[in-house]
């Protein structure tokens, strides 16, 4: 016996307050057979998925389209029905499927759509009728009703920084088969929390949110336990949806998982307070920096492409150079017209270029510099997941003691390769920047001496009351005072 899964994903997160819109032309998309040589043997969902349908041998994929792009502003609202549209298309092109398998990250927006993934999950039950859909999550996705109803199995990564994609793509795979098999018998219980979180806190290994978790994983391993999760929802994702869930899901105990998710979802907000960044002004981190001795990691978290900022803040770039530092600093930044400057003015020459604020100009001024052109690349390079990155033309450029990345397009700054594949060794460093609120951890811990959080603006600030939040559901934890408890 045989039986016909298909595969599809789409991811993106957004930040509704990155003024850049997110193009269908940003999207790296594979189609059929081509997503299987981009995913297999990576550590990603996708190949976790395929290496336990493999195992299982009575699978036969059918894939259709994957997507994804890094995270960005709000998809234009043509560029998003093009988008989906064409998953959609695929999916309908296929026959005799028997199950659907859906690679999600769920904090997607559009310019005029506040629940894309739902869109998409209600559209394709409705091509592909009543047969088992098991969807996989990011933690910081932004939950809604849309997708609970039309997926019969949510699964949620466990770990922040995220090291479980393959993970969890395995667990959405056993899941899938569970429902095919016909032991499980799905029953959902869903906790809302009106809580926007940030912080060290929510670090999994070491945070009070890991207990959380573990909560969640004590309940999978129960019995009647198929997926439990705590989702966060990207906090610049402002959209109605947008707050906290607990989201429990059992075979068919309807009364253990409403027990669990209240419970999990109570031990939340209880630590609510918990859940706040604390950041250093940028004065008091150029001091730390001057005074600590090896490596000083810089989270821009204000900045973070990995969270849907636009990647061309000068803030920290602009603070070194006013305060004349002079130690070694690796700092990267998207800038186009620089990056292009330096291609037309090639290796070795001395530029005259202003950095940053291309694409937040509400929030970035320009800064004028005069750099050398230290080396310039294709901007291809290669994740530490094993799949490929693309800054398109990028350049590094020498500004005194500082290196600095620019890269035409944005790209994750969360882990080394970024940097290693340019010829740039973060160890080498005094000081690196990195755009990445805490997923950096997992790649800087270790060669780090000091890691700060430094607070200047950007459309992905820690800093939740210093962005105009407009649709998200209120009152909420901690843009409101007083909230009352959902409990
Ligand atoms: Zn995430």
């Amino acid at each position: 016996m045989t039986w016909r899964v298909l595969i599809a994903e789409v991811k993106q997160e957004t930040s509704t307050f990155n003024p850049m819109p997110t193009l269908y032309d940003e999207f790296r998309i594979y189609t059929g057979e081509d997503i299987f040589t981009a995913y297999r043997d990576t550590k990603t969902e996708l190949a976790g998925a395929f290496d336990i349908f493999d195992e299982d041998g009575r699978i036969e994929l059918v894939p259709t389209v994957a997507a994804d792009c890094v995270s960005g502003g709000p998809i234009a609202t043509p560029d998003l029905d093009r988008l989906l549209g064409e998953i959609e298309a695929s999916v309908r092109l296929q026959s005799s499927i028997d199950a659907a398998y859906i690679c999600l990250h769920g904090a997607m927006a559009g310019a005029d759509e506040g629940d894309p993934e739902g869109r998409l999950l209600r559209n394709l039950r409705e091509i592909l009728g009543d047969i088992p859909l098991v969807a996989s999550l990011d933690l910081h996705c932004v939950l809604t009703d849309r997708m609970v109803e039309h997926a019969d199995i949510l699964v949620p990564y466990h770990t922040y920084p995220h090291t479980d994609h393959y993970e969890t793509g395995q667990r959405a795979a056993r899941n899938l088969l569970g429902l095919l098999d016909g032991t499980s018998k799905p029953t959902v219980a869903r906790v809302k929390l009106p809580m926007l979180v940030r912080g060290d806190e929510l670090l999994t290994a070491t945070g009070r949110f890991g207990e959380a978790i573990r909560m969640c994983q004590d309940v999978e391993a129960t019995e009647s336990g198929l997926a439990a999760g705590v989702i966060i929802g990207n906090a610049f994702t402002d959209v109605p949806a947008l707050q906290s869930s607990v989201l429990v899901t059992t075979n068919d105990d309807a009364e253990a998982a409403l027990e669990a998710a209240e419970r999990i979802g109570k031990f939340m907000w209880e630590n609510r307070e918990l859940f706040q960044a604390k950041l250093t002004s940028l004065e008091e981190s150029i001091c730390q920096a001057n005074e600590t001795d090896g490596l000083v990691v810089f989270s821009d978290a204000a900045d973070a492409t990995a969270s849907g900022a636009s990647g061309d803040s000068n803030a920290i770039l602009k603070g070194l150079l006013a305060s004349g530092f002079l130690k070694r600093a690796l700092i990267p930044i998207v800038d186009a017209p620089a990056a292009a400057a330096a291609f037309k003015a090639g290796v070795g020459a001395t530029i005259d270029v202003s950095l940053g604020g291309t694409r937040d100009p509400g929030r970035f001024e320009p800064v004028a510099v005069t750099a050398r052109v230290k080396s310039l690349h294709d901007g291809r390079f290669t994740y530490e997941n094993g799949t490929i990155g693309n800054g398109d033309q990028t350049a590094v450029l020498i500004v005194g003691s500082m290196h600095i990345l620019v890269t035409q397009r944005p790209v994750y700054v969360v882990g080394q390769r970024v940097f290693q594949d340019h010829g740039l060794n973060p160890a080498d460093y005094d000081l690196v920047v990195v755009k990445s609120p805490n997923g950096f951890r997992t790649w800087y811990e270790s060669i780090a001496s000091l890691i700060v959080p430094v607070d200047v603006p950007g459309s992905t600030s820690a800093n939740l009351k210093s962005l105009p939040f407009r649709n998200c559901v209120r009152p909420i934890f901690p843009l409101n005072e007083d909230v009352p408890s959902p409990f």
